[in-house]
């Protein structure tokens, strides 16, 4: 490792800076105070920030995103009590800083965040992405060479055709992907829909291109352990690729989006949610649609870097099972 910064080492493994050493505030924020990727050998697992909004159909601003959840994920510590499992110790995690992508073409910068996944994707085992839009959810599923059973957590279904004539926009990433054939139709799943649509032919031709729904309403009857199971017996071993719209939470949760809508998960649902994928066969993730500019006292930012967390833990709590 090249610089001299205090860090938690196990074995093989550069965690997090030593909070007890350069407190949390000081210095660099990559994710959760990670190592960034050029100061690790290998890395298992890749945090990869994609600042990219020109997708957006509402309220601009989430190509702040990434550098807003790396600032709100200075608090992230590295034991996960929940699940047990020291999240930085079996597995390297490093930061791949963000993605230079093109603010004024969606098809070039579709076009490079799918190159630039690849070519991580050589070199390590897993990427989650922290967008940006939704757009930037149909490069990642090309990258992860599907077919996958996705797991989409959203207000919305973004599975619409065109908006203005325009095919590639955050409401249309997994219409494009079921299209592509980068969907296991036979896995995949909405979590959290609510809110007004269009016609009811959204929810019937979204049903063709292979998603079951939980609507948020459902989720006070199901509870999460029932949304867990419903959820694990959908995606069984098939490689899963978990999305996270931060708008599936209540703008209560979540003010800091672009397209809020009432009614959503709590922060404490989605998180034992995601915590329950440590038996989940994962293969890649993303957060996106966090626009800090809506923002109030880091509510949003510190939601997603938690939903970040848990990801990395399950990964972790999974390779740690028997
Ligand atoms: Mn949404
Ligand atoms: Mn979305």
């Amino acid at each position: 490792m090249a610089d001299s910064v205090p860090r938690i080492i196990t074995g093989d493994t550069i965690g997090p800076v030593d909070s007890t050493a350069v407190p949390r505030y000081a210095g660099e924020a990559t994710f959760a105070r990670l190592p960034r990727i050029d100061e690790v050998s290998q890395a298992d697992v890749v945090i990869l920030g994609v600042p990219f909004d020109s997708g957006v159909s509402y309220r601009p601003g989430a190509r702040f995103g990434p550098s807003h959840i790396r600032e709100s994920s200075r608090l992230l510590r590295p034991y996960n009590p929940a699940l047990q499992v020291p999240v930085f110790a079996s597995q390297q995690v490093a930061d791949a800083g963000d993605l230079a992508v093109n603010p004024f073409s969606i098809d070039d910068a579709i076009s490079a965040i799918e190159r630039g996944a690849r070519a991580l994707l050589e070199r390590t085992r897993f990427v989650l992405t922290l967008g940006g839009d939704h757009t930037v959810a149909l490069p990642m599923l090309r990258a992860v060479r599907g077919p996958v059973a996705v797991i989409h957590f959203d207000a919305h279904l973004d599975t619409w055709d065109t908006y203005f004539g325009a095919a590639y926009t955050h409401g249309t990433p997994f219409r494009r992907a079921a299209e592509e054939g980068l969907l296991d139709r036979t896995g995949c799943l909405h979590v959290g829909t609510r809110g007004p649509l269009y016609t009811d032919a959204d929810l019937s031709q979204d049903v063709e291109l292979g998603f079951q729904v939980i609507p948020a309403p459902e989720v006070d009857q199901l509870g999460v352990t029932g949304m867990a199971e419903r959820i694990a017996q959908r995606v069984g071993d098939r490689p899963a690729y978990v999305s996270v719209d931060i708008d599936v939470l209540d703008p209560a949760h979540a003010p800091g989006t672009g397209t809020p809508e009432a009614g959503g998960l709590t922060s404490r649902e989605l998180l034992a949610t995601l915590r329950s994928f440590a038996r989940l066969n994962l293969v890649g993730a993303d957060i996106v649609e966090v626009a800090p500019a809506y923002d109030y006292a880091q509510i949003t930012g510190i939601a997603a870097a938690h939903v970040g967390y848990e990801l990395l833990s399950a990964l972790a709590a999974r390779k740690a099972a028997p």
